[in-house]
Formats: structure tokens, C-alpha cells, sequence
């Protein structure tokens, strides 16, 4: 008898840890939304995770060829999963794969050879024919221009390949300091280059947006190593209080 109530009990605990948490997860999943599609006609997806007021915003793979920020990326998710204090008071827009078509393809542009990350509408857009003949010939660019003008983040992590370090455009030089503070990862400014998402963030929109260029030796690491090394600074970047940094 005793040993069926603790049966009993046992199960129902069992349950309730699981109902809670499933509410947990549906809590601070909020949505995955196609917002466009690429030339091929992929999808374009964005996961949406909190409901906070602050908006912020990471996109990985938007060159074919940089791919790492994706597993990075799926590793950030789980570790949201676990940790969803981080949070409280925001909205975390993720964008696993920006170009799916040069991911599909092992291409860095998109299906036609336009650099999706140099066709963005800025002051020093250059044409050529990496870069578009002109600012959003490349379909992918314009579903992406369109989101950041519409949520207009606080700010932005986009991660690229091979180089090393944290670069950054816009105001945002004591965000990317805390970042190379917490991670030893060091600033490494490389200019804004024509046309970038960099450019056309940091620059048009004037929000502070931080580059991680993960170096090639990373290449081959497991997703479990990449998060050991770089998740404080996708963690440091989800909880950056900028009002904090400020006033220290
Ligand atoms: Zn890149």
C-alpha cells in the first residue's frame, strides 16, 4: 500500500516537473515566422523567443559559405531553454540561416551570385557584380531590410567566418568592449564595409550591431566546444544593460 502511494506520488511529480516544463517552453517560444523567401524560394525564418519590450536581434549564415553561427545559433536555443531568466524584459529574434540558398549551394552570395551582405541600401554601397548593380537586387536582402526597419532592434549580433574577433558598427563600442571583456575575444575593427547589414544597421539605422568572426581553426570543433567558447558572449550580448555600462 505505502509502496503505491509512493508510486503515486512519484508519477505525479514526474507529471508536473513535465507540464511545467512544456509551459516553460511555449512560454518563451513565441513564434517561427517565414518572413520571405530567397531566390530559390526558401524560406527566410525568424524564431521569436520572450516577449519582452527590448528587441534584439542574431543572424547567422548570411554568407553560404560561414556556416558556424548556425550550430551556434541552435546551441544559444537549448541553453535559452534552460535558462529563461535571460530572458526577462526581451525579445530575442533569432535568424539561423539568412541565405539558405549559398548554405545549400556552398556558395557565399545567393543563387545569383549577389552578396546578400553587401546589397543593403547605405551610403557607401559599391556597385559591382558581387555586389549588385544596385542596392536589393538580391531578394534575400530586401526580406531582411524590411525586418530590421520594422522591429528596429536595440541591438544586433550577426556572426561570420574565417577572421577572429569582435568587430562593430553604429554606437556600439562598449558593447563590443564587454563582449571582448567577458569572452577574450578582441576587438578587431575591419571598417564598414559597402552595402553590409553592418553598414546599413549600424550606420542608416544607427543601432549598435557587433560582428563575431570565428576563426577557421573552429571549423571542425563540435557545436558543444563552439558554445563553451563563444556562448558568453551570446549571453553576455542577450544581457548586455547598456544603461549599466554607462554609469560604471
Ligand atoms: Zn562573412
Amino acid at each position: 500500500m505505502k509502496y503505491s502511494v509512493l508510486i503515486f506520488v512519484l508519477t505525479m511529480l514526474v507529471i508536473q516537473q513535465y507540464t511545467q516544463s512544456l509551459a516553460f517552453a511555449e512560454e518563451i517560444y513565441t513564434s517561427n515566422v517565414e518572413i520571405g523567401q530567397s531566390q530559390q524560394g526558401r524560406g527566410l525564418y525568424v524564431e521569436q523567443f520572450g516577449l519582452g519590450a527590448e528587441r534584439i536581434v542574431v543572424v547567422a549564415s548570411i554568407h553560404g559559405t560561414e556556416t558556424i553561427g548556425t550550430p551556434l545559433c541552435n546551441q544559444f536555443i537549448d541553453a535559452l531553454y534552460k535558462n529563461p531568466t535571460w530572458l526577462d524584459g526581451r525579445t530575442l529574434y533569432i535568424i539561423r540561416m539568412a541565405n539558405p540558398d549559398g548554405v545549400v549551394e556552398d556558395i557565399r552570395g545567393n543563387r545569383h551570385n549577389i552578396d546578400i551582405n553587401r546589397n543593403f541600401p547605405t551610403g557607401n554601397f559599391g556597385r559591382g557584380w558581387f555586389n549588385g548593380d544596385e542596392p536589393l537586387s538580391a531578394p534575400e536582402t530586401v526580406v531582411l531590410m524590411d525586418f530590421f526597419s520594422q522591429v528596429v532592434p536595440e541591438r544586433v549580433l550577426t556572426i561570420h567566418q574565417p577572421l577572429n574577433g569582435i568587430d562593430y558598427d553604429g554606437p556600439a563600442d562598449e558593447l563590443a568592449l564587454s563582449l571582448s571583456e567577458v569572452s577574450g575575444v578582441r576587438i578587431h575593427r575591419l571598417g564598414s564595409r559597402s552595402g553590409s547589414l553592418g553598414s546599413f544597421v549600424g550606420k542608416e539605422l544607427n543601432i549598435p550591431i557587433v560582428t563575431l568572426e570565428i576563426p577557421a581553426s573552429a571549423q571542425q570543433r563540435s557545436s558543444e566546444w563552439l558554445w563553451g567558447k563563444y556562448g558568453v558572449i551570446l549571453q553576455g550580448f542577450l544581457e548586455y544593460d547598456a544603461s549599466k555600462t554607462q554609469s560604471d
